[in-house]
C-alpha cells in the first residue's frame, strides 16, 4: 500500500546537498510513520547526513516539532502541504502524493453529478484535480477548482480546519480522497451536496452529515447547564488562537460563566482530567473536539458550538470551526 505514494526523496536529497546540512529532522504524520525508518535509511544511503526522526505528534503543517527544529540544520515534514500564511524557518514540507489512479472512481461518479461542480481534495490527491476537471469537461460537466484563502497552498486543497477552497456558486461538490471528515466539512460550510470519490476503495458515496451533526448537538445539549468552562489554547504554531480564546472568555463571562484558559501542546483526555471544569472549548485543531469527543472527561466544544451554548449563534447556523 505504501508503495502507492511518492515521498519525493530526490527533492529531499537535493535540498540537503544544496543547504550542506549535516543533521536533518524528519517528521511524519501517523499514517506514514511506519515508513520513517526506511526513509531515514534511504536518505542516509544517498547523502552524508544524520537523520533525527521526530517521535512526537504531527497532525498537520500546523504542527512543527520546534524542539527538534532547534537541534537540526533543516527539518522535513512529510505528508502535508505548507500553510502559506505561517512562517516556519528551516522547514520543508514534502507533499506525499498518492500514485493511485483516480479516473476509475471518477468514471463511476459521472452519472451522479451535474452542472457546476466544485472540486476539492486533500494533499495526497490534490495534484489530480486538473485531470479530473478535464475528464469532467469531456463529459459536459464544469469542474471548478478554487484557490482558497491564505492558509491554502494549492487550489482545491481542503484541510480539516479550512474549507475555503470549496468554490462559491457551485451546484454541488466532488471530494476526491479518502475518509469522510473533509467532505463533511465542505457539506457544512457550503450547505450543498458533497459526493466522495474515494480512489483507494473505488467507492462513490455521500458523507453521513446527519450522524455527525446529531453527535455535536448532543455535546452542545450536555453543555447547556455548564457553570464553568476551560478555554483551550494550543502552543502548536498553526493552531494557536490566543485572541479567539480571549474573546471566548469575555463572551463566557458576560454570560455569567467561570472561565479559565488552559495552554497545552497536545490536547488529550489525560491532560484535561485534573481540571474541575464543566465544559472545555477548544481553540486548537477543530478535529480534536469532533474526532475524539467520546474520549474526553467532559464535553469539548468548538468555538462556534460554544456560541450556540450561550445563545450567540442559532442552532441552524452551526458549521465546522475553521482557521484562516
Ligand atoms: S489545525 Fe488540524 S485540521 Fe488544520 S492543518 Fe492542523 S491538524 Fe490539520
Amino acid at each position: 500500500m505504501i508503495d502507492e505514494y511518492d515521498f519525493n526523496l530526490n527533492h529531499v536529497v537535493s535540498v540537503i546537498k544544496e543547504k550542506r546540512a549535516r543533521v536533518v529532522g524528519l517528521q511524519f504524520p501517523d499514517g506514514f510513520r511506519r515508513e520513517a525508518v526506511r526513509i531515514s535509511d534511504e536518505i542516509g544511503r544517498r547523502v552524508d547526513v544524520r537523520c533525527l526522526i521526530s517521535a512526537n505528534s504531527c497532525f498537520g503543517a500546523c504542527d512543527v516539532d520546534n524542539r527538534l527544529l532547534e537541534s537540526v540544520d533543516i527539518m522535513f515534514q512529510f505528508g502535508h502541504a505548507r500553510i502559506p500564511n505561517i512562517t516556519v524557518e528551516n522547514t520543508h514540507f514534502i507533499e506525499v502524493i498518492s500514485l493511485t489512479r483516480v479516473l476509475p472512481v471518477i468514471k463511476q461518479a459521472i452519472g451522479m453529478i451535474s452542472g457546476r461542480v466544485g472540486l476539492v481534495s486533500t494533499a495526497q490527491f490534490v495534484h489530480t484535480l486538473a485531470d479530473v476537471q478535464k475528464y469532467l469537461a469531456e463529459h459536459g460537466i464544469t469542474g471548478v477548482i478554487h484557490d482558497g484563502d491564505g492558509r491554502i497552498a494549492r487550489p482545491g486543497l481542503v484541510l480539516g480546519c479550512n474549507f475555503s477552497a470549496a468554490a462559491p456558486d457551485c451546484d454541488e461538490y466532488l471530494y476526491v480522497g479518502t475518509g469522510d471528515f473533509h467532505a463533511l466539512g465542505v457539506a457544512l460550510a457550503t450547505k450543498k451536496t458533497v459526493l466522495i470519490a474515494d480512489p483507494v476503495t473505488e467507492e462513490v458515496r455521500m458523507p453521513d452529515s446527519d450522524r455527525m451533526i446529531r453527535k455535536r448537538c448532543a455535546a452542545i445539549e450536555r453543555s447547556l447547564d455548564a457553570q464553568s468552562i476551560g478555554v483551550i489554547v494550543s502552543t502548536k504554531i498553526g493552531q494557536c488562537r490566543r485572541e479567539l480564546a480571549f474573546d471566548l472568555c469575555t463572551m463566557a463571562e458576560e454570560h455569567g460563566l467561570d472561565t479559565q484558559i488552559l495552554v497545552m501542546d497536545m490536547v488529550t483526555p489525560d491532560a484535561l482530567l485534573s481540571f474541575d471544569l464543566d465544559v472545555f472549548v477548544s481553540t486548537a485543531c477543530p478535529r480534536i473536539a469532533i474526532d475524539d469527543s467520546a474520549t474526553f472527561p467532559a464535553p469539548v466544544l468548538t468555538p462556534v458550538e460554544f456560541e450556540v451554548v450561550v445563545g450567540e449563534r442559532r442552532w441552524e447556523d452551526l458549521v465546522f470551526d475553521e482557521i484562516s
